[in-house]
């Protein structure tokens, strides 16, 4: 920052900085366009590096962004013999703590949607189920990555629903489900379900 001051006291005129800026300004938005400069017709051609360089092409430099990183999910909407379907509250702390969401997480390497759907219930809700169709599948775009959720209607086998990685699990009907706030993604998840008649397990 220091050194740009020094360049500024260097360049600009002190009794007409404002002449400076105003010419700056206008080279800027006729001549010295980012895409195109007109170098022929610019006044600043003989003083300009760039020009002489030949760099005017490949200036103002910009960082390229990498790709966000990408995360396969499989999500479960468990159903049980009453029609109910098995939600749980994400722990207060990280993101999008406190919401509420259908089960599920990240599909480790080799693993099938199917095998990650069961794992991931075993470990966060201590219960068995069986995978049956595909639901949808949806992409959605976070700050710092993108997930593409691949949902299954699971039906329910054996064990006592656990909270064991998140705050509260619960059975609810699909006709209240309104009552619960879940993140954008999942809301998708509750229309499909919305649109798709008679909707509970499909094997
Ligand atoms: S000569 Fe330099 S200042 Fe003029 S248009 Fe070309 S790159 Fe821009």
């Amino acid at each position: 920052m220091k050194l740009l001051w020094q360049c500024s006291e260097l360049l600009l005129d002190p009794e007409n900085p404002r002449d400076f800026n105003q010419a700056l300004m206008d080279l800027g938005a006729t001549l010295c366009t980012p895409k195109a400069p007109e170098c022929s017709r610019c006044p600043w051609m003989a003083h300009c590096q760039a020009y002489q360089l030949q760099m005017q092409a490949d200036l103002p430099m910009r960082e390229t962004s990498s790709p966000l990183p990408h995360k396969q999910i499989g999500v479960a909407v468990i159903w049980n013999d009453q029609g109910e379907i098995l939600i749980d509250r994400r722990r207060q702390e990280g993101l999008l703590g406190g919401l509420w969401e259908f089960p599920g997480g990240k599909i480790e390497p080799g693993e099938t949607v199917s095998d990650c759907i069961h794992r991931e219930i075993r470990e966060e809700l201590a219960i068995a189920v069986e995978v049956g169709a595909k639901l949808m599948t949806l992409e959605h775009a976070y700050t710092h990555f993108r997930v593409t959720l691949t949902v299954h209607h699971c039906r329910h086998i054996a064990g006592e629903p656990q909270a064991l990685e998140s705050d509260e699990v619960r059975w609810v009907r699909l006709d209240e489900i309104d009552q619960f706030p879940f993140p954008k993604a999942n809301v998708k998840i509750i229309e499909a379900l919305r649109q798709s008649p008679n909707s509970s397990f499909k094997p």
